[in-house]
C-alpha cells in the first residue's frame, strides 16, 4: 500500500471483525474547524508530516470535515458495553469515531480516533459532541502521563469546531484527536459475551491476541494467556498510577483498555495532599474510584473481563471458573510487587529487604497524618531538603528519616547513585489541578493559549529538578472548598 499525502498510512483491521462490533459512518461536519493544539513530535513519530497538517486542511481532517486523502479505510464507531459505577450498560462510541489505524514507519499500529465527532448509533441521548475545556484537559493530562513514563493514549490535536454545545451553559465545541494502541476495552469483551456468539467472542479474542500479544497468538492455552497478560499489564499500570498519585476518576470497565494504556481522561486528577480517600470527581459520590480504591477496582474490572472470557477458557464452566479465579487471584500480588519496587526506587533503594514494606507504609501513614503533599515530600527526600511543613517538623518523621538513612546505608550503591535513582523516580512536576484549571481558563475564556503551552512545556520534563520548574511545584493555596472535576 502506498503512503498517502501528509504521511497518512491508514489501515482498518478492526473493520474486519464481525459487523456486530462496530458501525460504519461518517463524522458530522462542523461549522469552522480551527486547530487549537497540534502535537508535532507525536505526528512525527506516527510518520505524519506535521507541516502539511498544521493548516486549514489539517484542521478539516481533525474536525472530521474531510477524510485523509486517499485513505481507503473508513471511519467506524465501536460497540462496547461496560459496568458504569457497578451497573452493566450497553454503550459504544457515542461521540467518537475511529478514522483508521495509522501504520507508523516503525511498523507500529495506532488508532486515530476523533473524540467529539458527532452522533453515532451508540449516542443514546447524547449530542455526540465535546467541549473545548475537557478536550484540552485530556490533551494536557495524557501528554503529562506520557512524559511520566506511564502507558497512555496520546493526544495529536485539539480542533475547535466553531460551534457551541449545550451543557449546563453554552460551551465552545472541540474535537480531540486521540492516538491509542487500540480501543479494545474490557467492555468490548463484555459486549461480545452478551451480544455475540461464542465464535464472535473467539474472533475478538484472537484479534486482541494478534494485536497486543502476538507471542501468545498461536498457543493452545492462548485465551488464558490473554487473561494473564491483561492482568499483568493492568497491575503494572495501576501501580504506576499509585506511585505518582494519579486518580483516574471513572474506572468503569469500558474505560479499561486491554493494551494496558491509561484511557479516557474525564474527571481524573493528581492528588496533592496524601490521602487514600481522595476523590475529585463530582459524580463519584460514594468514593468508588478513590485513590486508595483503584487497585481493588482494577481487580474487580478484571474479574468482569475473566467472566466474559469464560466460554473460551474451558468447555466445562466449572473448570473455566477455576482457571479464571486462579488468574484473578494473582492480581494483588502482581500489583504489590510492582508498587513496592516502584516505592523502593522512590526511596533510592536498589536491593530488597523484608522491612521495606513497613518503611514505606510508615512514611505514607505519617504523610496522611500530617497532610503532607505527596509529590513534594518525595521531592524533598530526593533533594535532601527540609520541607517547611508539619510532617518534617514532627519527631516521628525525624525517626523515620533516620531509619531510612540506615536502610540506604545497608546497600552497596553509593549515595550519589541512590539520589540519581530518586531523581528519575520522583517527578518534580505533575499536572496540578490549580495549574491545569488556570491554563484551561486562559484558553477557553480568553483565547490565550500561552499559559497552557508553558504548562505543557513544564509537564514534558517532569523529572527535571531545576529552579525554572519551581513555580509548577507549588501545591495549591489552602481552599475552603475541595477541588472537583467534571466529566
Ligand atoms: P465516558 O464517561 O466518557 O467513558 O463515556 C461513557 C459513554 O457515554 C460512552 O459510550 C460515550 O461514548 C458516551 N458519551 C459521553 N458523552 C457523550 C455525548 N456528548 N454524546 C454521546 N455519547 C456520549
Ligand atoms: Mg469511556
Ligand atoms: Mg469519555
Amino acid at each position: 500500500k502506498t503512503i498517502r499525502k501528509a504521511g497518512w498510512n491508514l489501515d482498518n483491521s478492526y473493520a474486519e471483525l464481525p459487523e456486530l462490533f462496530y458501525s460504519r459512518l461518517q463524522p458530522t461536519p462542523v461549522r469552522s474547524p480551527r486547530l487549537v493544539l497540534f502535537n508535532h513530535s507525536l505526528a512525527e513519530a506516527l510518520g505524519l508530516d506535521g507541516q502539511a497538517l498544521q493548516n486549514a486542511e489539517g484542521a478539516a481532517i481533525f474536525a472530521g470535515n474531510q477524510l485523509p486523502e486517499g485513505a481507503w479505510a473508513f471511519p467506524i464507531a465501536q460497540a462496547y458495553a461496560g459496568h458504569q459505577f457497578g451497573h452493566f450498560t450497553m454503550l459504544g462510541d457515542g461521540r467518537a469515531l475511529l478514522l483508521g489505524e495509522q501504520l507508523t514507519p516503525n511498523g507500529e499500529r495506532y488508532d486515530i480516533q476523533l473524540k467529539g465527532a458527532g452522533r453515532t448509533p451508540y449516542s443514546r441521548g447524547g449530542d455526540g459532541r465535546a467541549a473545548l475545556g475537557p478536550m484540552l484537559r485530556e490533551y494536557i493530562i495524557s501528554e503529562a502521563m506520557h512524559a511520566l513514563g506511564i502507558p497512555t493514549t496520546r493526544s495529536l490535536a485539539v480542533t475547535g469546531t466553531g460551534e457551541t454545545i449545550l451543557r449546563e451553559t453554552e460551551l465552545p465545541g472541540a474535537i480531540l484527536t486521540r492516538v491509542a494502541a487500540s480501543h479494545l476495552r474490557v467492555g468490548t469483551f463484555q459486549y461480545a459475551a452478551n451480544r455475540g456468539t461464542r465464535e464472535e467472542l473467539r474472533t475478538l479474542a484472537d484479534y486482541t491476541l494478534r494485536r497486543h500479544f502476538p507471542d501468545a497468538a498461536d498457543e493452545d492455552n492462548r485465551y488464558l494467556l490473554l487473561l494473564r497478560e491483561v492482568i499483568r499489564r493492568q497491575a503494572a499500570l495501576i501501580a504506576k498510577w499509585q506511585l505518582v498519585g494519579f486518580i483516574h476518576g471513572v474506572m468503569n470497565t469500558d474505560n479499561m483498555a486491554l493494551s494496558g494504556e491509561t484511557i479516557d481522561y474525564g474527571p481524573c486528577a493528581f492528588m496533592d495532599v496524601y490521602n487514600p480517600g481522595t476523590v475529585f470527581s463530582s459524580i463519584d459520590v460514594q468514593g468508588r474510584y478513590a485513590y486508595g480504591n483503584q487497585p481493588h477496582i482494577g481487580a474487580w474490572n478484571l474479574a468482569r473481563f475473566a467472566e466474559a472470557l469464560l466460554p473460551l477458557l474451558h468447555d466445562e464452566q466449572k473448570e473455566a471458573i477455576r482457571l479464571a479465579e486462579d488468574e484473578i487471584a494473582n492480581f494483588h500480588e502482581l500489583f504489590e510487587q510492582q508498587w513496592l519496587s516502584g516505592m523502593r526506587a522512590k526511596l533510592g533503594l536498589f536491593n530488597e529487604e523484608e522491612q521495606d514494606q513497613s518503611l514505606v507504609d510508615d512514611l505514607l501513614r505519617l504523610m496522611e497524618q500530617h497532610q503532607a503533599d505527596y509529590t513534594n515530600t518525595f521531592v524533598a527526600l530526593t533533594l535532601d531538603r527540609q520541607e517547611d511543613d508539619a510532617l518534617f517538623a514532627s519527631s516521628e518523621f525525624t525517626r523515620w528519616h533516620e531509619r531510612w538513612q540506615e536502610r540506604r546505608g545497608r546497600q552497596h550503591e553509593s549515595l550519589e547513585s541512590s539520589q540519581e535513582l530518586m531523581r528519575s523516580s520522583n517527578p518534580a512536576v505533575i499536572a496540578r489541578n490549580h495549574r491545569v484549571e488556570e491554563a484551561l481558563e486562559a484558553a477557553v475564556q480568553r483565547d490565550d493559549l500561552s499559559v497552557l503551552q508553558r504548562l505543557l512545556a513544564a509537564l514534558a520534563n517532569p523529572f527535571k529538578h531545576s529552579p525554572e520548574q519551581a513555580e509548577y511545584c507549588q501545591p495549591p493555596a489552602p481552599s475552603s472548598r475541595p477541588y472537583r472535576t467534571f466529566c
